[in-house]
């Protein structure tokens, strides 16, 4: 950690500084560069507590006691944070930092300020580690031996028992968590509440304010009923206003902690806020919501006619719009343009995000490729996959939503815009840009977002637990991506696609095997698979055999050798490619094998671009021969050529497990229309009937023979086509990430509309 001061003023703070401050310090020091108004704050800085530690002598001790605990023995674990508590308790502030936080103190104002003390613990190497509610706050603090008192006991909170538990459980190293403390001045509100910048459900530009008496408390901990206003951002009007019956209001208690006060009959029914003071917090709100780029939660106060900002986070609950579909046009357009549109292509990847253009015209220009970046190339392939993890949107001149950029994009939560045709051509080096990852618009300059949240802010909140009869999956590409895709609450992962995984260690499989580094190759493939299986333990997790097309290994190493096709897509790739390359379809079993024998029973195998059983049949021979117990084996197949579900009959006679529709090559099969040609991208119709009447010809031969079936095209992303396949008797679906929630929704609006529609007939 470099040398950092002990304390810091809010005004102070800058991003880089959470290892500092901590999430808290660092988010209200965000909100004072941008001009919100504050309560005055400093921090005590995480490197005052280490040197707290340090000087007092109490460090090691207390690291000690901690490693050699075992925080599944509940009373261990109570009489070990206790003890480290009293430890840090047990000793004297070193003068120094004391006094640097009585002079910060006395800078707050003349004869003492009533201060609230609120931890704020990061870790060092995770600065963003949730410890959300773990350490203590205390309210209504006045006077330099009460405050000193109050940081020293946040201090000591960081050891208690729940957080301690917590940490070990989520691996954090102790010694690598830290701790500062938030001294602000205690707003008294006379009026509080909290506000959505945004409708919380449509996301609708709606800012929803709710206000009560007295302090916020009341309003968060919802017990009083507060007053609702509800202003239309677009007229710049209130446009509904409901006055609740607030019965009691919470206030400063004397010196310490606060007390519940029974209004009066007039205070009950009066409005909290003037029309004027609803215009003022919406507009304060716009601008957190534009400078976050995301609608937020906030928690608001008034005092004398002063109104202050107390916290500022992302909402979680928002519904966004569908995507539009692939060739039904790039859906509505915003009311008022957000600013100059520069081009418009497909949104791929929900979210918004403005930045500086980086051309990338080969992969040896991504190192020019800096944080925060907008990368714009002709199309992304896998050696760019380390610099799309660094920005903060994607632009393509080719593709559309099943390419390579949307797949990754959407996998990392950065918003992508693909297909616009000429984006290289028309957007400049450090141009500054802002993406609209929903809408697949393109502007110029940094503007503010509209509405929607972006994935990572819908994904965040795991939804609450809607039990649908057909279970709901999620595809996953990067295990990196395997905790955002567990946190969904998905029934499990429908479609692992290896291939993004080989084709990161850009080496192709034939370079480890004429290499003779095969050891290598299958550890990392169990390796990234387990971290799947891990992160979905006990649900299934369908892992695909190698489909990656000769154009996508030629850039490797090993790749000279690649043969040059025409049409790469309907070329050596898929199942057809490893029945004939034997030493490539080994490794890839050799990996399964282990991890069967690992225990990982949840592992099923598909096999990807089957046109006829005998590539199935052929396929589980090999794996017999290697020594793969079959029959107790999970093997099925990809469905996204038409031949095989004409074929599906015969399939399941070989004995799939189960069948999955691939409706991206599907549809591009059945249509003859390439997948990723922008040129064609308004023909390509997941809806097709020709399409619709294979499904549907699969689905219920499954059904018949008690095959799960299932979807794991971008097709089962949208929630128009996931209830025709519901209706239609499709077992199971998976979505991409950021889709899980609404097609859970759709899945169980369908079923519920089924079970009624068949409950009126009988009645
Ligand atoms: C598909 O074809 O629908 C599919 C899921 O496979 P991929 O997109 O990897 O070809
Ligand atoms: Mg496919």
């Amino acid at each position: 950690m470099k040398e950092m001061p002990n304390i810091l003023w809010l005004e102070e703070i800058k991003k880089e500084d959470i290892p500092s401050v901590g999430g808290k310090g660092a988010s209200l020091g965000e909100m004072t560069a941008i001009g919100l108004p504050v309560p005055k704050a400093f921090v005590v800085t995480a490197q005052a507590f280490r040197k707290f530690l340090v000087e007092t002598g109490i460090e090691e001790t207390l690291f000690r006691r901690l490693e050699r605990l075992d925080v599944d023995d509940n009373g261990a674990l109570e009489s070990v944070s206790r003890d480290v508590q009293d430890l840090v308790l047990s000793v004297e502030i070193p003068d120094h930092i004391r006094e640097e936080i009585i002079d910060a103190y006395a800078r707050m104002g003349a004869n003492g300020t009533v201060v609230a003390v609120r931890s704020s613990a990061t870790a060092e190497d995770l600065p963003e580690a949730s410890f959300a509610g773990q350490q203590e706050t205390f309210l209504n603090i006045l006077g330099d031996e009460d405050l000193v008192d109050a940081v020293q006991r946040c201090w000591a909170s960081l050891y208690g028992a729940r957080a301690v538990y917590y940490r070990a459980k989520q691996g954090f190293d102790d010694r690598s968590v830290n701790i500062a403390v938030v001294v602000q001045e205690l707003i008294r509100s006379e009026k509080s509440g909290v506000m959505f910048t945004s409708h919380p459900v449509t996301g609708e530009p709606l800012t929803i304010i709710e206000g009560s008496w007295g302090l916020g408390e009341a309003v968060v901990s919802g017990s009083v009923s507060p007053d609702n206003y509800v202003f239309d951002l677009r007229t710049e009007r209130v446009v509904d206003r409901l006055i609740a019956e607030k019965e009691i209001m919470i206030v400063p208690e004397g010196e310490h902690g606060t007390k519940i006060v029974n209004l009066s009959e007039k205070q009950r029914t009066a409005p909290v806020l003037s029309d004027a003071e609803v215009a003022r917090l919406a507009t304060l709100g716009r601008i957190a919501e534009s400078h976050y780029g995301v609608p937020q939660d906030i928690e608001w106060a008034i005092v004398g006619g002063d109104v202050f900002i107390l916290q500022s986070r992302p909402i979680t609950t928002i519904r966004r719009p569908e995507i539009p579909r692939p060739g039904a046009g790039s859906g509505e357009r915003p009311e008022k343009p957000l600013g100059v549109v520069l081009l418009e292509g497909q949104g791929a990847s929900p979210g918004v995000a403005s930045g500086r253009v980086v051309i990338v015209r080969d992969v040896k220009d991504t190192s020019a490729v800096k944080e925060g970046d907008i990368l714009v190339t002709k199309m992304t392939n896998p050696d760019m996959v380390p610099a799309m993890r660094r920005v903060s949107a994607i632009v393509t001149d080719e593709g559309g939503m099943t390419c390579h950029a949307a797949i990754v994009s959407r996998e990392l939560g950065t918003p992508a815009v693909v297909g616009t045709k000429k984006a290289t051509k028309v957007l400049q080096d450090g141009q500054v840009i802002t993406v609209d990852g929903e809408k697949g618009t393109i502007y110029e300059g940094a503007v503010a977002a509209p509405a929607p949240a972006p994935a990572a802010a819908t994904v965040a909140a795991a939804p609450a637990p809607v039990i649908t009869g057909t279970l709901v999956k999620v595809n996953v590409s990067l295990p990196e991506a395997a905790k955002r895709a567990a946190a969904t609450g998905a029934d499990g992962v429908g479609l692992l696609r290896i291939e993004h995984l080989i084709l990161g260690l850009n080496k192709t499989p034939g370079w480890y095997v004429e290499h003779g580094r095969e050891e290598e190759f299958i550890s990392e493939l169990y390796g990234g698979i387990k971290t799947v299986l891990d992160a979905f333990s006990g649900k299934p997790v369908w892992v695909r055999t190698l489909d990656a097309p000769t154009d996508e290994f030629r850039n490797m190493e090993g790749g000279e050798e690649e043969p040059i096709e025409h049409n790469p897509m309907l070329g050596w790739r898929g199942i057809r490619r490893d029945l004939r390359s034997p030493d490539q379809f080994r490794l890839q079993v050799e990996a399964f094998k282990r991890l069967w024998a690992a225990g990982y029973s949840n592992l099923g195998v598909m096999f990807p671009m089957v046109n006829h059983p005998g590539e199935f049949i052929r396929a589980r021979a090999m794996m017999k021969d290697w020594g793969v117990d079959v029959e107790n084996a999970t093997l099925g197949v990809m469905i996204e050529i038409p031949s095989s579900a004409i074929l599906v009959e015969d399939f399941i006679r070989a004995g799939i497990r189960f069948a999955s529709f691939g409706t991206n090559d599907l549809v591009q099969y059945t249509l003859a229309i390439d997948r990723n040609n922008e040129h064609v991208a308004d023909m390509y119709e997941p809806e097709h009937p020709a399409v619709l009447r294979l499904i549907d010809y699969a689905i219920k031969a499954c059904r018949e023979h008690d095959i799960e079936c299932s979807i794991c095209g971008q097709a089962g992303s949208d929630p128009a086509m996931v209830a025709w396949l519901v209706g239609h008797g499709i077992t199971s679906v998976s979505a991409n990430i950021d889709a899980v929630p609404r097609i859970r929704e759709a899945v169980a609006r369908k079923e519920r509309q089924i079970l009624l529609d068949a409950a009126r007939r009988n009645a």
